[in-house]
């Protein structure tokens, strides 16, 4: 394993739109490549150019406590920052992989998002993460924060294949159960389940099922993507050695899709299994209005629960205006407020859609969307 320390240009990424799934505005990636080596990981697609070989050279941001002091001054900026949670977890590097227990860049970031109060969203797979429950505790105090874990299910020997560099299932939600005991949100990211393994009825509601035991707040759920190249190749020798007598299933719904998608029927399919068992737990699907109606800018919180509605109905088939008449809010530079009785000049708003963004604006949340979320 190597460790390369690196000078960023800049650390901090403004997202054009605020991230439905994470609810953040902000995001970053304090290190390059990821010691926990999941067999899955997308971070080792070429998409992503991380140098190296991807498990082993991991690049550390060693100005990335100085930069984020800098792009955080409100002297250095013209318009205000956003309201919105700061997503601490990227997608090419856990913030809380084995380094960061030298380099403490995540807890160094924690502290100051904590001084310039902000809100944050942690996700990662690594126990390490409860080493930073004092400042976690602070910030959730003064705004809130959500420590999240992924999962691809809670089965610990299937893990150990698939997940190799981090604490198994079982302490994962260990560490979830502690952050709920300190009274801070906590959500399950059950993604990506891994096909014909951790997809299964069985194991999926073995995995929902002691999520719920533990009280997480919310269960967000994924399928698994494998892009042609990197990613593929060393997903399918492990396969190859693990499992043999399944990589011609494998085959048959991963067919070449250039965003490493499976074919449409085998996610409708694990969809239907996961929204079942979600209703008979009564786990909200996406993340609850509740943690983000007095974070979130009116006119995100109703992005936010017209994206999670259009999402809600097209993982079961359904058709969706939402998405669009989302899209068009984003474009919005006024609050929605002011275009009270207004509304269908929007692309994609009609009358009904019109209904549920008067019903967000009074009330934070919809009747319909709170339905769709848990049943
Ligand atoms: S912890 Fe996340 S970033 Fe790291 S290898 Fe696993 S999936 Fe990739």
């Amino acid at each position: 394993m190597t460790i390369r320390e690196i000078k960023a240009k800049s650390i901090l990424r403004k997202y054009k739109k605020v991230e439905t799934w994470f609810l953040t505005c902000y995001g970053m990636n304090l290190y390059r490549g990821c010691h926990h080596n999941c067999v899955y990981c997308d971070g080792r697609s070429e998409k992503y150019r991380v140098d190296g070989e991807f498990g082993e050279d991991v690049a550390v941001k060693v100005n990335a406590i100085e930069l984020l002091r800098r792009e955080l001054d409100p002297k250095r900026k013209r318009t205000p920052f956003k309201r919105g949670y700061v997503g601490v977890g990227g997608g090419v590097g856990d913030s809380y992989q084995p380094v960061e227990k030298k380099y403490e860049l995540t807890r160094k970031t924690l502290q100051i998002l904590y001084k310039k109060n902000f809100p944050v969203h942690v996700l990662t797979k690594s126990t390490l993460v409860e080493r930073d429950v004092d400042i976690l505790k602070e910030i959730n105090e003064q705004q809130r924060a959500i420590v999240s874990f992924s999962f691809s299910s809670v089965d610990d020997k299937i893990s150990s294949i698939f997940e190799p560099g981090v604490p198994p299932p079982s302490e994962r939600l260990e560490t979830l159960s502690f952050f709920k005991n300190e009274g801070i949100a906590c959500g399950m990211f059950l993604l990506p389940v891994i096909p014909f393994l951790t997809d299964k009825p069985e194991l999926m509601e073995e995995s929902i099922r002691t999520a719920s035991e533990v009280g997480v707040d919310f269960i967000v759920f994924g399928g698994m993507t494998l892009k042609d190249g990197r990613q593929k190749d060393y997903f399918y020798n492990t396969i190859n050695k693990a499992y043999p007598e399944l990589i011609t299933e494998y085959h048959t719904i991963y067919k070449g899709d250039k965003w490493g998608n499976a074919i449409g029927a085998y996610y409708e399919s694990i969809h239907r299994t996961f929204n079942s068992i979600a209703k008979k737990y009564k786990i909200p699907k996406r993340i609850p209005p509740h943690l983000y109606r007095d974070i979130l800018s009116e006119n995100d919180r109703v992005i936010v629960i017209l994206e999670h509605i259009d999402y809600l109905l097209k993982v079961q088939g359904k058709p969706s205006p939402y998405g669009y008449a989302a899209y068009s809010i984003s474009k919005l530079q006024g609050p929605l407020s002011d275009m009270k009785g207004d509304l269908q000049r929007l692309k994609g708003v009609g009358k009904v859609t019109e209904k549920i963004i008067l019903e967000i604006l009074k009330t934070g949340s919809s009747s319909y969307y709170e339905k769709l979320l848990i049943g």
